[in-house]
């Protein structure tokens, strides 16, 4: 999963210009820390090449931090939930 990264234009709204723009759909990898370990999962966001701002979309078909901390219950045999707190 190292800098595997998925750029694509799309036509999306944008918050910020307030209208349909050609964006940049970006799906990288980032880092969530749970309890002190670090794990590398995918996020994805949009990019205006309008305005130049990026902004998260609700209907993001990844969910980092679930997917941290299923990586981390995976490894501890743990079952943690969402009421986790993110350090
Ligand atoms: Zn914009």
């Amino acid at each position: 999963m190292k800098n595997s990264q998925l750029n694509e234009i799309v036509t999306e709204f944008c918050p910020y210009c307030e209208k349909s723009t050609k964006t940049l759909h970006i799906v990288k990898d980032t880092i969530i820390t749970i309890k002190g370990e670090k794990f590398e999962v995918p996020c994805e966001y949009y990019y205006c090449t309008i305005c130049k701002e990026d902004y998260d979309t609700s209907k993001s078909k990844y969910d980092p931090i679930a997917l941290a901390m299923e990586k981390y219950n995976k490894i501890h045999g743990t079952n943690l939930g969402n009421e986790l707190v993110i350090e």
